[in-house]
Formats: structure tokens, sequence, C-alpha cells
């Protein structure tokens, strides 16, 4: 399995606009962040988690050659506003794409999307294609088990998602405020965990970086890696600051497992 991080931003990307702090403003190309997604990839079977604002230049950038499924962690623009450029996987593919999510997120897309879903076989007229499902249960795409699980973020309905193939774990939870014992006794051990760490301030609905690494010693994945952080996240600096284990991700990070 291979996890391909497309974007490792928070809403913003970074740099922002009209902002020239030292991290906007750093040569370093990890401390440029597209908004947070990922790529995931077993035998060919590709899952993309949430569709940013930047999914076109995402999947140009990192030449996604197919999407076999999307999952949505939450509906927050940064995770949704790509959604309309997946029709381009319907016509390579020839065929419906099915997106998943919460029952909540699922209405939120209908919402905002009003117009994918009507018809998308009239003629000269190139609306994404896409079956939805609700979920709250394990399910299976291709060879991977995918199993979504809950997590506080400012009262938003979001899911954090656990990917399992030939054994090996990882889980994705790139918007998190609270996470319950529940599920991070769920995810004890697991192979690699990624988990929101936005800032080193408080925020009202994302893990500050102490909240995160406190989370991840919990957790006790393997190896652990940071997303979905602003501009106050200088990346190398933060990454040589970590505990044993842990890192910062950063846009174009593959990894293997
Ligand atoms: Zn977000
Ligand atoms: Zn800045
Ligand atoms: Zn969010």
């Amino acid at each position: 399995m291979n996890i391909t991080f497309l974007g490792t931003g928070t809403s913003s990307g970074i740099p922002i606009i009209g902002c020239d702090c030292p991290v906007c403003m750093s040569a370093n190309p990890k401390n440029k962040r597209l908004r947070s997604s990922i790529l995931v990839e077993a035998d060919g079977v590709y899952l993309v988690v949430d569709t940013a604002p930047d999914f076109r230049e995402q999947a140009l950038r990192y030449r996604i050659p197919r999407v076999d499924a999307v999952l949505f962690t939450h509906a927050h623009a940064d995770h949704v506003f790509g959604f309309d450029d997946i029709r381009r996987f319907n016509t390579i593919q020839g065929a419906r794409i099915p997106a998943y999510g919460a029952p909540e997120t699922i209405n939120d897309l209908r919402r905002i999307f009003s117009y994918i879903g009507m018809n998308p076989k009239t003629k000269g007229l190139y609306r994404p294609d896409i079956e939805y499902h609700a979920v709250d249960n394990r399910f299976k795409i291709g060879d991977i088990f995918v199993e979504p699980l809950p997590v506080e973020h400012g009262g938003i309905a979001t899911f954090g998602y656990v990917f399992e193939h030939l054994e090996k774990t990882v889980g994705y939870f790139p918007d998190c405020h609270e996470m319950s014992p529940a599920v991070i006794e769920k995810l004890r051990g697991i192979d690699i965990m990624i988990l929101d760490a936005l800032r080193y301030r408080e925020h009202r609905t994302h893990l500050t970086v102490e909240a995160s690494i406190a989370i991840l010693k919990q957790i006790g994945a393997h190896s652990s890696y940071m997303t979905h952080m602003c501009h106050d996240v200088d990346h190398d600096e933060l990454e040589d600051s970590l505990p044993t284990g842990m890192h910062v991700s950063y846009d174009g990070l593959v990894l293997t497992l």
C-alpha cells in the first residue's frame, strides 16, 4: 500500500495570500502546502481522501491515473471544493465513481453540488457521475478495508479513516479537535498514524502540536506524521523538535507499507 500526501496545509494553503511571514516567504519546498488530501493505492486501486480546492493541481502534479473511490472526511470547503474535477476520471474510466462519507457529509455534498447526479449523460454537459454511500462502518474497496471513525471537529460530522491492506494499517485524521478514548484505543499500535497538528497556539476546532503529540504517544504507531499545518509551522524546525518516530508530513511525501 502506498500513501501519497497530495496536500498538507490548512484551509488557506501555504503560502497564504498576501502574507510575508518567514514560512510563507520560505524557499524550502516543504513549507509549500496545498490543501490537505491523500492518495491511497494498493494493487492498482486508487482512493482519494477528500477533493481539496487544489485537486486538479494535485492530480496533475502527482499524475493520478485513476480514481476508484472518493472518501470524504467532512464537508468543509478545503476538503470538498475540488469535487467537480472528478468528472475527468468518469471520462477516463467510462464509469460512475463511488463517494463515501458520513450521512451528514453526503447530505452537505448533495446541497453544495446540487447539479451532481442530475442526468450526467446529457450530451455536452460534463458533470461528475457519482454514486453516494453514507457510511458509518467498515467497508471494502478492491482489497483495501476502510474503517471510518468519528472525531470532534467543531460540531461538524467528521471522520478519520483507517486503511488496511495485507495486514498493514494506516490512519488518516487531518481535521480533529478531540479524539475519544474509544477511538484512541482502536488506533493503538497502528503501523502509520497521520494526525492534525494545525499550530502551536490553541484553536477552537483543531489540535495544537502539543495536543497532537500527546494523542500520538497514546496511539503509539510505528511511525506518525502530522498534517494540516498553518503558516506558524516551519517544517524543519518542528521536524527537528519531535520525539523519535514522529514526523511532519509535506506535499509529495510517499509512504510505502
Ligand atoms: Zn481542513
Ligand atoms: Zn504567512
Ligand atoms: Zn475542517
